[in-house]
């Protein structure tokens, strides 16, 4: 059998923990057989990032920027039980913080939807993609705590030494006060990475925020959104039939409960971060959620929505059976694949990441899965699989689905 050759390399970024030990599997017993894998391998495991001062994970994104397409497997973002686990030289930052300041990306999260793994909101038919601002906002405010009588105001001083206020509070006892920000520049990629996704993936896109009480602030959101749309996007749009939405947030979230799915759902930062977490778990399991992060120049890192799933893998080392999902790896990958495909004009290779995702749902579908899913499912009397068996399963799928 001739196995499908590639032109551009992908750039892989390994991992740490039970998901370093997937990714071998998944490439060794789905890909490589199948496929002439060509990737720029960067090792992103801890050691590795410790060893090379953090310079890897760096290295890893220019190569993204550089190929354009990425898959990455979860990695530890170390905190200090993680630096003596590891004897680290320093509290190295998270790789996915690096690489997506790096990219200047938005990121979006969208469930894997299979028979058997029922949403737990009823009407929800197909995905919700979330797609969050990743800058600024409350992650990147200025908080003080009032202790007395006084007044607090916001300053601007512009480079010529004008100033502008605006009066926050005239306090008259304790309390708490906050500033934040955010950049033109950094909303209006966001809203180009958010329609360009829309265009890429043939789904509608909503936006909300609260530019009813924040009449500067999200209203700011709410036109640039606007402004973009109109300028650059409508046509498109109209072209392939697809439509921009925008409504406050609270209008948003009572909508999205009362719909079928099947749009992507842009969200400013903090309501990012909530209703991600919420879609999510309505959806099933993080462990069935892919990730992409986008940049405004049309870079792709592929990823699973999960951590390294560290205590399946201390079970692991203590030669305990485990039973890790890798659904969302694999999906990784296939997205990964698909892309460089399309990018490449190679059909085959965006044919096997269809047929590979198949043979994945399939198994899932024929009651073979593992622990976290059997959980849940509505799928009676289903067969509890290993990590490593869960993969044969669906290795063997694949076989007999040429
Ligand atoms: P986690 O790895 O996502 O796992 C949390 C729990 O969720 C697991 O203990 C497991 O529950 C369940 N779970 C997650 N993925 C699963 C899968 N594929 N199959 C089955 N169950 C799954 O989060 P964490 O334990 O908080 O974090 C571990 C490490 O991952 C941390 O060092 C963190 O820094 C890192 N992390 C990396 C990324 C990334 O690279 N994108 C994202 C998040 C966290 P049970 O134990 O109950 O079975
Ligand atoms: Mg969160």
């Amino acid at each position: 059998m001739t196995r499908i050759a590639m032109k551009t390399p992908l750039v892989e970024m390994d991992g740490d923990e039970m998901t370093r030990i997937m990714w071998q599997m998944i490439k060794e017993r789905l890909l490589e057989p199948y496929i002439e894998l060509k990737t720029e391998y960067f090792d992103l495991g801890l050691e590795h990032r410790n060893d090379t001062d953090d310079q890897v994970t760096v290295d890893a994104a220019e190569a993204t920027r550089r190929l354009g397409v990425a898959v990455k497997c979860a990695t530890i973002t170390p905190n200090a039980a993680r630096v003596e686990e590891y004897g680290l030289k320093q509290m190295w930052k998270s790789p996915n913080g690096t690489i997506r300041a790096m990219l200047d990306g938005t990121v979006f999260r969208a469930p894997i939807i299979v028979k058997g793994i029922e949403p737990s909101v009823r009407c929800w038919k197909r995905p919700i993609t979330l797609a969050r601002h990743a800058y600024g906002d409350v992650y990147r405010n200025a908080e003080l705590r009032i202790d007395g009588p006084g007044t607090v105001e916001l300053v601007y001083t512009a480079a010529d030494g004008k100033e502008t206020r605006a009066l926050v509070h005239e306090f008259d006892g304790p309390g708490v006060v906050q500033g934040m920000h955010n950049l033109d520049r950094s909303i209006e990629s966001f809203a180009r990475t958010c329609f360009n996704y829309a265009l890429d993936s043939g789904q509608d896109l909503w936006f909300a925020s609260k530019d009813t009480i924040s009449k500067t602030y999200d209203h700011r959101f709410k036109d640039i959104f606007a402004d973009v749309f109109a300028a650059e996007y409508a046509q498109r749009f109209e072209e392939a039939g697809i439509s921009f939405f925008y409504t406050l947030i609270d209008d948003a979230v009572a909508r999205v409960m009362k719909s079928e799915g099947g749009f992507i759902w842009a969200c400013k930062n903090y309501d990012g971060d909530v209703m991600s977490d919420m879609v999510s778990s309505a959806f099933g399991s993080l462990a069935m959620m892919t990730s992409v992060l986008v940049s405004p120049q049309g870079h792709f890192e592929y990823e699973a929505a999960h951590g390294t799933v560290q205590r399946h893998y201390y079970r692991h080392l203590k030669g305990e059976q485990t039973s890790t999902n890798s659904v969302a790896t694999i999906f990784a990958w296939t997205g990964a694949l698909r892309k460089r495909g399309e990018l490449d004009d190679l059909p085959e290779l965006m044919a096997f990441a269809d047929r590979l995702e198949r043979a994945t749902l399939f198994t899932i579908e024929e009651g073979r899965m593992t622990g976290d899913l059997a959980r849940i499912t509505t799928i009676p009397d289903p067969v509890v699989l290993d990590t490593l068996g869960f993969i044969d399963a669906v290795a063997e799928k694949l076989a007999a689905s040429e």
